[in-house]
């Protein structure tokens, strides 16, 4: 905890005001991340190298730019994909480099799927700012929303509106111990607020989703897992909205495949990633680039 405040007093920077351009920015040096990959349950690992041709993911020599027109799947995880080659469950390592800034980076993949770690991104976050980051040259304009962009899936929706950056996310689930939550995100400290933040399950889904090849390394180790009114994990909750505070990193490592901040108010309610990669999808038609 004490890393966590101590890094963000000194790369307060680096939790820039996404209203503004944007400095480019990339790691100092190559990182390794090893573990096991929560759908797929194998081991994998991630090796990020400085770049500067925007965030790329590599797997057998192929490149795979991290961008829209590479999202595969959206099924309970953000798969991108090039020439056969996948790699699964992005978004908890894209949401990370969003919340460092890092707007440049080499990802190689060893394995199919990023590892899990915790189920959140504080150990990325962690891992990166001690290793360091630097400047590249040149700045990256973020998208201004000139209008209100809604997408409806159901009873679920998510909208974007002209205004200064923030993200509100509201969920309700019928489990007790999840229940209904809200939490404004404003940009000001993704570390604290949000990267600790775990993924969950729900008990009876656990079985529905393993038999679809889905929560395979899922473990209390990696994802907070509820049953009825119960949290599972004898640690508890980081938060008591640590679910919705966990649905804004997905959301924010979704939006930030378009490669650039958003200018708006975002919000969501009840949203999936098949939604979070819709809403960038309209931003990147609708959106104008600089203020
Ligand atoms: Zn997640």
């Amino acid at each position: 905890m004490l890393g966590l405040v101590q890094y963000h007093l000194t790369n307060s920077n680096a939790l820039h005001n996404l209203r503004d351009n944007m400095e480019r920015r990339t790691i100092s040096r190559k990182l390794r991340i090893s573990g096991i990959g929560l759908h797929g349950g194998r081991p994998s690992s991630v090796i990020l190298q400085p770049g500067r041709e925007g965030i790329i993911f590599r797997r057998f020599e192929i490149q795979i730019p991290a961008r829209l027109d590479h999202v595969v799947d959206t099924t309970l995880n953000t798969t991108l994909g090039s020439a056969g080659a996948r790699i699964s469950t992005v978004e908890h390592l894209m949401a990370c480099l969003y919340g460092t800034g890092i707007t440049d980076c080499e990802i190689e993949l060893e394995g199919d799927e990023v590892p899990a770690l915790d189920g959140s991104a504080r150990e990325l976050v962690r891992m990166i700012r001690a290793s360091g980051t630097r400047l590249l040259e040149g700045e990256i304009l973020p998208f201004v929303v000139p209008r209100r962009i809604r997408l409806e899936s159901g009873t679920s929706w998510i909208e974007a509106s002209p205004g200064s950056f923030e993200v509100t996310y509201e969920i309700d689930f019928p489990d007790a111990s999840i229940g209904y939550q809200r939490y404004c995100y404003r940009g000001r400290d993704f570390a604290a607020e949000i990267a600790p933040a775990r993924t969950f399950g729900r008990m009876q889904d656990v079985e529905k989703m393993r038999s679809l090849g889905y929560a395979l390394g899922g473990s209390l180790h990696n994802a907070v897992v509820v049953d009825g009114h119960k949290v599972l994990n004898p640690e508890g909750l980081r938060f008591p909205e640590e679910f919705v505070r966990h649905k804004i990193l997905d959301l924010l490592g979704d939006l930030w495949i378009l490669g650039r901040p958003v200018e708006a108010r975002i919000h969501a309610y009840k949203a999936n990633h098949g939604l979070h990669i819709g809403l960038a999808g309209k931003i990147l038609e609708a959106g104008l680039m600089g203020a």
